[in-house]
This record gives structure tokens, C-alpha cells and sequence, in this order.
């Protein structure tokens, strides 16, 4: 795969400044949370889609306001601090979902954006816990690279004597469905599993050896040689 020039630096630029903005906030908003739980480390592949496009987020980090603070308080802080850091600001009222019980319940929510990062934070009315979450924009690090269907194992040149080239995958070794990768394109999802294979790459009849001995060819599969007679 090539490499996109500079995009995984900046990729890892903008997680790195996601991950010092969140962490600000919950010292801030909910001091003392457990910053180890703040999952910030490597991008996951969010877009299936040829280029495959990558994120750093955040999996909805939650703290707890202090007593003494108010739910509108947090509020104004958390979009005072992301407007002082030259973070784009909207507060919406829409609800705060998350926990046990489902469904949104009365709260704000705070919605920073910034070099196309994105951070939201929920504050509830009635509890004190507070939602974080962040993400950075879904980015393409690599150029998308043809597929190269494998070379076959066996050739009708290269078959052993004895046996003949497996029939399901006439020679090829990996799945015939998806040429080994375990996955083929789809239109909606990006890729999907191979349903010939159910990602187990190689070809289910002759398990990857490409050809078949013909003393033990079965029956049914010797039908699929009439030159054995
Ligand atoms: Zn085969
Ligand atoms: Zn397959």
C-alpha cells in the first residue's frame, strides 16, 4: 500500500491535540476521572470504502460533575473553554442519552469543532455524571491499490501425478470467491466477508493444496472428471 503523503502526521497531529483538548475538559469539568480509560491511542478504519479511511474517537468517556457546580454551569464552562481554544461552539438542548435506562433525558449538549475534530460534551440535568466524546475527521492514509488476483498453485504443468486440480478452485489454491483476501467489495458497507470462504482464504475443498488425489476423489466429485471415465 502507498503511503499518502503527510497524512498519517496529520492524522496523529490532530489526535494527539483531540486527546490534550478532552483532557483539559475532564479536569476541568470532572476532576479526578480516571484519565486511563480515555481511549485515544491508534486510528480504527471507520470507513470501509476504497481509499479505507481511518479516525481517532474517543468511546463516550463519562466523569462526574462536582457537587457544587451546576449542571447550566458546566455547561458554559465546557463552551467556554473550547471557545477560548478556538474550538467553534453550539449548545443544544436535544437531550443526554447514555447509561442504563434508554432514551434521552433532560441535558445539554456541548459541541465543539475545530480542524474538522468534532468533541461533544452531555451534561445531565438531574445526575451529575458528564458524557465526553471526540473525534478527529475520518481520514485516507493510503492509496487504494488494485487487487491482485494470486498466481494458481497448480497448473494442469505442476499437478502432481496421481491427482488432478481441485474442480472448485481449478488450480488456484485460495478461495476462488475472493482470491484469498477473505473479503470482497461491497457497495453500502465498503467490504464484506467472503461468503464462499467465510474468511477462511483458502479454497474449502482442497484446503489450499490446489489438487486433489484421485484415489480419493469421492463419487460425486469424480463427476466433475469425466476424463477418469
Ligand atoms: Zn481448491
Ligand atoms: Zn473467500
Amino acid at each position: 500500500m502507498g503511503d499518502m503523503p503527510g497524512a498519517r502526521e496529520e492524522l496523529d497531529r490532530l489526535g494527539r491535540a483531540l486527546r490534550a483538548q478532552l483532557v483539559e475538559l475532564i479536569n476541568d469539568l470532572t476532576p479526578g476521572s480516571d484519565l486511563r480509560l480515555l481511549f485515544l491511542d491508534a486510528p480504527r478504519i471507520v470507513d470501509w470504502h476504497e481509499p479505507l479511511r481511518y479516525q481517532y474517537s474517543t468511546s463516550s468517556f463519562n466523569g462526574e460533575r462536582p457537587a457544587h457546580v451546576s449542571a447550566a454551569e458546566s455547561v458554559s464552562r465546557a463552551a467556554a473553554l473550547l471557545g477560548s481554544a478556538g474550538w467553534e461552539v453550539a449548545i443544544s438542548q436535544e437531550g443526554v442519552g447514555g447509561g442504563a435506562r434508554p432514551g434521552p433525558r433532560p441535558g445539554s449538549v456541548v459541541i465543539g469543532r475545530r480542524d474538522g475534530c468534532r468533541i461533544e460534551i452531555r451534561v445531565s440535568d438531574h445526575r451529575s455524571i458528564v458524557y465526553f466524546d471526540g473525534r478527529t475527521p475520518a481520514m485516507a492514509l493510503y492509496e487504494p491499490e488494485e487487487f491482485q488476483w494470486p498466481e494458481p498453485a497448480r497448473t494442469a504443468e505442476t499437478v502432481t501425478p496421481g491427482y488432478v486440480l481441485c474442480y472448485e478452485c481449478d488450480g488456484l489454491g485460495w478461495c476462488p470467491g475472493c482470491g484469498g483476501r477473505g473479503w470482497v467489495y461491497d457497495k453500502v458497507r465498503g467490504r464484506k466477508n467472503c461468503s464462499v470462504c467465510h474468511r477462511d482464504r483458502v479454497c474449502l475443498i482442497c484446503r489450499g493444496a490446489a489438487q486433489l488425489a484421485i484415489s480419493l476423489l469421492s463419487p460425486y466429485q469424480r463427476g466433475y472428471y469425466p476424463e477418469l471415465g
